[in-house]
């Protein structure tokens, strides 16, 4: 049996059930949730939207980063997933942070952050964030134009400066090159200015793109890499830092590389082409905080578009399709369909006051179901055509691996930040 290491698993246990997977954790931790709101007679938190944030994913993922790439440090991007629970829990488990602003950087300390476990990876830097930056000793940063450079002369002269590169970003889900990166052709220019300016250039990042499943993106990058460390030494400079940058997903997809596939072609080239003394750190964001979120929010209303539908002869859709309207909004919680276009997995929480989480509801009817968001913003849709059974005013659904790039995005719409329940199912089964 798996050691228990929180108040509600120990509950769990004192009522003589045995919890040994990862999904009995987490639905005994809504079902507590939903059933602790019943008494609230109707009170505002009563239906309100949650999170479950399951910090024990964070843990399992950085194992597998660990098993994966040993010879690599992380530097979780901050900006994927902001939250301090998951940046204290990082702090413990020894990874870096990858911080875009003053605020990250402000956040990353408080979180308690060793100024030498951050790196300020924004080539465009705010002066006063670079100023931040100085006060606070942390030295290492990104920079890929000449006005950067003169920049960083005037405001923090002995910055550690990582000469950020271009990318083939054509394979990521979205790519970042048109703003960031330079192109080889301009790497002398800005090695040589860096040197007029006796500036510390101490090596070489890249990112691929956010969402990159092509392993090839990161070879061909890791060999300009070594060609611009060769040329760096022979202007001076001791280039003794890599920096592979993020761009891995948070969960296999069927049909994509794994990330044990990509991060062996990543071992292999670095290994061969960056000796030992050479440190490897690397920025991943949604590979951390993809699975650690769990969304949860109710049906609110209902509305029957159709009783046939000509154009769907699937059987199992019935003729009749449904719009339901929940008490969550895509441009927070769902961001990532904003943003990245992602397919939301909505499945059914609870139904008819039963708890259902981690059931497939295969034998039941499946009806073809838009899912709005609670605004008015005609946008706010959290799925055109999700195949779900009839639900009702008042059943619940929940979709998983929304911890990256989501619940950090604004407050629209005058909607407050959902209740986040934390727990830790690291003891547990997967
Ligand atoms: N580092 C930088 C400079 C980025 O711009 C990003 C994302 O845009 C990341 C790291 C994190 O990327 P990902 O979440 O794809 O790992």
């Amino acid at each position: 049996q798996a050691t228990l290491d929180n108040k509600e698993a120990q509950l769990q246990l004192s009522n003589n059930n045995t919890v040994t997977s990862r999904t009995d954790y987490i639905k005994y931790i809504i079902k507590n949730e939903l059933e602790s709101r019943v008494n609230l007679n109707n009170h505002i938190e009563q239906d309100d939207c949650f999170f479950v944030l399951d910090l024990g994913q964070l843990y399992r993922q950085h194992q597998k980063w660990k098993r994966c790439l040993p010879r690599i440090k992380p530097y979780y991007a901050v900006k994927c997933n902001s939250d301090q629970k998951i940046l204290e829990y990082l702090t413990l488990l020894g990874v870096g942070f990858d911080c875009a602003s003053g605020f990250e950087i402000q956040k990353a300390l408080q979180c308690g952050a060793d100024p030498s476990n951050i790196i300020y990876a924004h080539t465009c830097k705010q002066a006063s964030y670079l100023q931040f930056a100085a006060e606070n000793g942390v030295r290492k940063m990104t920079f890929d134009s000449v006005d950067e450079l003169y920049k960083t002369k005037k405001l923090y002269p002995n910055a550690e400066l990582l000469l950020r590169i271009l990318t083939d970003d054509s394979k990521a889900k979205w790519g970042i090159g048109l703003k960031y990166g330079a192109p080889m052709a301009d790497v002398d220019n800005l090695l040589q200015t860096a040197k007029t300016l006796d500036l510390n250039i101490v090596g070489v990042s890249f990112h691929v793109g956010s969402g990159c499943s092509d392993a090839g993106a990161y070879h061909d990058t890791l060999r300009n890499s070594r060609i611009i460390f060769d040329r760096a030494k022979q202007l001076g400079f001791n280039c003794n830092l890599l920096d592979i940058g993020g761009g891995f997903f948070g969960v296999d997809y069927p049909g994509k590389p794994t990330f044990e596939q990509i991060t062996s072609v990543i071992r292999e080239a670095v290994d061969q082409l960056f000796p030992h003394d050479v440190q490897v750190i690397a920025e991943p964001g949604r590979y951390y905080a993809t699975s650690t979120l769990t969304v949860c929010c109710q049906v609110v209303g209902r509305k029957l578009l159709s009783e046939l539908n000509e154009d769907n002869d699937d059987s199992d859709t019935g003729n009749k399709t449904y719009a339901y309207y929940v008490n969550d909004i895509l441009h927070s919680s769902f961001a990532t369909r904003l943003f990245y276009s992602d397919v939301i997995d909505l499945r059914v929480l609870m139904k008819n006051g039963v708890c259902t989480y981690g059931n497939c509801h295969n034998n039941e009817q499946k009806f073809s179901s838009r899912v709005w968001g609670h605004t008015d913003e005609p946008g706010d849709c959290l799925s055109e055509n999700a195949r779900l059974p009839l639900l009702n005013i008042g059943d619940w659904i929940y979709a998983e691996n929304l911890g990256a790039y989501a619940i950090t995005t604004c407050h629209f719409s005058g909607f407050e930040r959902p209740k986040i329940i934390y727990v830790d199912s690291k003891a547990y089964h997967h």
